[in-house]
């Protein structure tokens, strides 16, 4: 039995991995967490019966214990309950699909007590890689990606050496509004910006591709995972999303991972990795796969994926920024308050305004995490 802790169980790709576990009949949920949805997390807690469960949400956390009062199984809440759910006894696997930084914090107590990871929240690794990688291999555990990009990479890199990557060519959809001018920019809508058109995600993750946080995020989540510098990470714009990234080896040498968009896939992969098992879904058909086209990402309007390379090659505490401004802004864009593109001023000039620490240590990521935020509520309050 591999025995499963899902930390955003009833997210996209919490959900996703609740149906991948339903298909594997040697897998079993021993912990869960989710902010406020206790309506499902009590469906979940019938059917996969956890042994724990986190809710965020203090008040939500009271009135699921009512619900669940037949069951055996213990609510926790906040931090201290996320804590908890990852450092479970029973557990062997901690798959994070939490949204943001908030995520550091229960992914180090994981590794710490000798939890695999299943990687899905890139936030982390974007703003504690430093700290993640190093403790992952000190405590002896794996970082399996679940973001389909790294999934891809990593399974090109299947028995391969990784000093011998000549660089890797992460594929990017380009989003919704790939094509657009910076002046066709200033009119669109939430609505315009929700509406991917290759892959269905959380709210957040859905702007941040329209933006190209995204993949800018991707960008430094795949420097740690795959120890490589920024000047070997190439984004190439592959509308599609059939080829979900490629690696190029030191013999000209490339290996792409293939496959239609359907995030079961990784999830799964990082599950019963090195293992592969059968999962029901379409299949590519290459008699109708008569044009895979590539493009250049626009750099100049998709500001999102230039700044994140400044902010990773800058490195130290500028990711923490670059990421700390973007959650902040992209919750106000959420919420009506900004435009679309005052997501890129806010991120822009949250990194102008830092000034660097080099190796923070977690609190002073935090620290940095809410000064980012104090700034731009004083700035960009509406
Ligand atoms: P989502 O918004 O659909 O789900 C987020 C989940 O986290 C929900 O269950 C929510 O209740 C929970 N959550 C949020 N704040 C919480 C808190 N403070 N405490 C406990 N639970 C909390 O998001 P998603 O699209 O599933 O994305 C999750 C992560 O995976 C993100 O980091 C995203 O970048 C990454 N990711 C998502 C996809 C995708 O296809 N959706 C692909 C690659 C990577
Ligand atoms: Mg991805």
């Amino acid at each position: 039995m591999k025995k499963i802790v899902v930390l955003g169980s009833t997210g996209s790709i919490g959900t996703q991995t609740l149906d991948v576990v339903r298909s594997n009949s040697d897998m079993e949920v021993v912990a869960l967490a989710a902010g406020s949805n206790i309506k499902l997390l009590e469906a979940q807690i019938r059917e996969f019966k956890p042994c724990m469960v986190c809710v965020w949400d203090e008040e939500k956390a009271k009135e699921l214990r009512i619900l669940v009062r037949d069951c055996q199984v213990e609510i926790t809440t906040g931090m201290e309950g996320l804590l908890a759910c990852s450092v479970i006894e029973e557990a062997d696997i901690v798959l994070t699909a939490i949204v943001g930084m908030i995520g550091i914090q229960p992914t180090i107590a994981a590794i710490k007590a000798k939890k695999d990871i299943a990687l899905a929240n890139k936030e982390t690794l974007v703003t504690a890689g430093h700290i993640i990688m190093p403790l992952a291999q000190e405590y002896n555990v794996k970082i399996l990606p679940v973001d389909s990009e790294h999934s891809a990479i990593f399974q090109a890199l299947n028995g391969e050496n990784y000093s011998r990557i000549s660089k890797i060519l992460l594929t990017a959809s380009g989003g919704p509004f790939r094509g657009k001018t910076t002046e066709q920019l200033k009119k669109v809508t939430l609505e315009d910006a929700l509406k991917h058109p290759n892959w269905s995600m959380g709210r957040k993750i859905t702007i941040d591709s329209a933006t190209m946080v995204n993949k800018g995020l991707e960008v430094i989540e795949a420097k740690w995972l795959f120890g490589v510098g920024f000047d070997q990470i190439e984004v190439v714009v592959q509308p599609k999303s059939i080829i979900h990234s490629m690696v190029e080896f030191v013999d000209g040498g490339v290996i792409a991972q293939l496959g239609t968009p359907d995030m079961k896939l990784p999830i799964q992969y990082a599950l019963t990795y090195p293992d592969r098992r059968i999962l029901e879904g379409e299949r590519l058909d290459f008699k109708t796969l008569s044009n895979i086209a590539f493009e250049t990402p626009d750099y100049n309007t998709f500001k999102g994926l230039s700044l994140a390379y400044e902010a990773g090659r800058l490195g130290g505490s500028m990711p923490t920024v670059y990421n700390a401004a973007n959650e902040r802004a992209v919750a106000k864009f959420l919420n009506r308050e900004i435009t679309f593109l005052e997501i890129y001023e806010i991120i822009e000039d949250a990194i102008q305004s830092h000034h660097k620490v080099d190796n923070p240590s977690v609190s002073e990521i935090l620290q940095i995490e809410a000064q980012t935020y104090e700034r731009i509520e004083s700035k960009f309050h509406v």
